[in-house]
């Protein structure tokens, strides 16, 4: 297992590995939350956050035989969350930070799959929300993009396999920031943000990489996107689709287009990071390659 003491905050090509793994491993690795675990009780307030601590990720994880251009195939097998887990309402952030004067902590205790807020009672929906590669160009782990990042998509759970463009030699693979449930848009900016431990098999597709992630589950496949609009994000991916649609099809511009125009769906993965992501959806059984 790869502990929580071995965390980076900016995805770089020039992170020293804290592992190298063969093409086909199963790896856990431990996490620590968004906050860095800095917050323990109700009663701490953010602005003795040290805000450089924030967003860790876990690794980076060299892959042997990976080379720019290949496709990294991330099997999400298990996650298995702390006891306890924290939001945060943010004065400034999200949709509703001109709301607050100042912050508020709600701690939620984690117990066989359910958890309450107040006294709602609330499933749990474990979710990845930073996950990445080493980009071409040195990024936070709060931003999302091309390599990943903070997508903060909640459908990058157990039972997923998430796909990461290649940007460089080994990879540098990371994750972290796990939420035991986060809504779609992730309108005040925290899930329930929560520490834990995941267990993962890489693999590599040579040359396959598109240049953005994608995402496979039981049924769909889904091409993910990150931009600074909401407008441009659709747009991106919304082409990485049909790029990969008629790849899949052997069609014309035309009538790839006119079958996403039936079949695919736009999805809202979050609204609140320095980019927001997209991700558009189509049944799995169109893309004969990817199965
Ligand atoms: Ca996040």
């Amino acid at each position: 297992m790869i502990k929580k003491e071995n965390i980076f905050y900016t995805f770089s090509k020039n992170n020293k590995p804290v592992y190298r793994a063969y093409d086909g491993e199963i790896i856990t690795l431990e996490t620590v939350d968004a906050f860095g675990g800095q917050i323990k009780s109700e009663e701490d307030k953010l602005d003795q956050l040290d805000w450089k601590r924030v967003n860790p990720a876990t690794g980076p994880i060299y892959v042997e035989n990976a080379q720019a251009g290949d496709l990294l195939k991330v099997d999400i097998m298990a996650i298995e969350l702390d006891s306890h887990g924290i939001m945060a309402s943010i004065p400034g952030a999200g949709i509703f930070g001109k709301m607050y004067e100042s912050s508020s902590i709600k701690c939620f205790s984690i117990e066989n799959n359910h958890t309450y807020f107040n006294d709602i009672m609330l499933p749990l929906e474990p979710m990845i929300g930073v996950i990445g590669v080493a980009p071409e160009t040195d990024t936070p782990n709060g931003e999302p993009g091309p390599h990943g990042g903070n997508m903060d998509n909640k459908m990058i759970r157990v039972g997923s396999s998430l796909y990461l463009p290649v940007f460089t030699e080994g990879v540098l693979f990371g994750l972290g920031d796990l939420h035991a449930l986060m809504s779609d848009g992730e309108v005040n900016v925290t899930g329930i943000e929560i520490g834990g431990k995941v267990t993962i098999k890489l693999s590599l597709l040579k040359g396959l990489s598109h240049g953005h992630p994608l995402l496979i589950d039981q049924d769909h496949f889904y091409t993910i996107y990150s931009d600074k609009t909401l407008e441009d994000a659709v747009k991106g991916a919304s082409l990485e689709m049909h790029h990969w649609l008629k790849d899949a099809l052997n069609y014309t511009d035309s009538d790839t287009s006119m079958l996403m125009s039936l079949m695919a769906n736009l999805e809202i993965c979050q609204v609140v990071d320095p980019k927001v992501t997209i991700r558009m959806k189509a049944p799995l059984t169109y893309f004969r390659q990817f199965k």
